[in-house]
């Protein structure tokens, strides 16, 4: 008579979660990430004071609204009609010059 025993073996997980070694770490990843914001912020800064306006984007630069057929719709508001804007780094240079 042959005895069939059901075995049931428990493996449990050996696996682990862990990072593989190539990963920076995260000090450094923050470093280079201040890094970038630096010179971003250097590169917008020189933007500001170099050209203080761009483009509108409600009208693009137009300073109006053009019908399909090229006629004038109506005259831009947002930029009082002159096509451009003044960049928020700007202005926030113009309101902490004023404080
Ligand atoms: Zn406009």
């Amino acid at each position: 008579m042959t005895h069939l025993a059901a075995t049931a073996t428990i493996h449990h997980a050996t696996t682990t979660a862990t990072l593989p070694d190539a990963l920076p770490a995260l000090p450094v990843i923050l470093a280079w990430l201040t890094l970038a914001a630096l010179v971003w912020a250097l590169g917008y800064a020189a933007a500001c004071a170099a050209a203080p306006f761009a483009r509108c984007r409600r009208c693009d630069g137009h300073g109006k609204t053009i019908t399909p057929k090229g006629r004038v719709r109506r005259w831009c508001r947002h930029c009082d009609a002159t096509g451009l804007r003044l960049r928020w780094g700007r202005r926030l240079f113009n309101y902490l010059r004023h404080l």
